[in-house]
């Protein structure tokens, strides 16, 4: 990666970090987990609201930790709009991949491009955990699992 790339991504990074995206609770959600990573000290909670259909209608998240999780959940939330729980539960597989590196140069799909913003974790194993916590957490409320922790 380029030093000019990395510093964009950074910078994105640290705006989403700041202003993070569909930050509140949720009192129509249907779903909900929490997600604890002891590690870095990150801890949120994940509220999806699904549609008659199954579908994600609405998705939100409140919590604390670093740039990197809250980045992560704030894109995340963004992302999983209008999507059924398969769609979000294999969009969790492909970024899990990005961040491990076992998928270096992974294709990913235009509309979720953004999330590459991210894969400069799988350099800081420490920092996978919290790129995908908030993932992880999105996938246990799915599975109606009350609670996760990357320990
Ligand atoms: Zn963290």
């Amino acid at each position: 990666m380029s030093d000019e790339l990395r510093e964009l991504y950074q910078e994105v990074i640290l705006e989403h970090g700041k202003n993070p995206r569909n930050f509140h609770a949720s009192d129509a959600a249907t779903k909900e987990a929490r997600g604890n990573n002891p590690l870095c000290g990150d801890q949120l909670v994940v509220y999806l609201t699904l549609d008659d259909g199954g579908n994600v209608a609405d998705a939100s998240f409140l919590g604390k930790g670093c740039a990197i999780s809250m980045a992560s959940a704030s894109m995340m939330t963004e992302i999983l709009k209008g999507r059924s729980p398969n769609e979000a539960k294999s969009l969790f597989d492909t970024f899990h991949e990005m961040c491990t590196g076992e998928g270096e140069g992974i294709d990913l799909p235009e509309d979720v491009e953004k999330l590459r913003v991210l894969s400069g974790v799988r350099e800081f194993p420490t920092r996978v955990k919290c790129a995908t916590l908030p993932w992880h957490t999105m996938v246990a409320a799915l599975n109606d699992e009350e609670e996760i922790s990357t320990e």
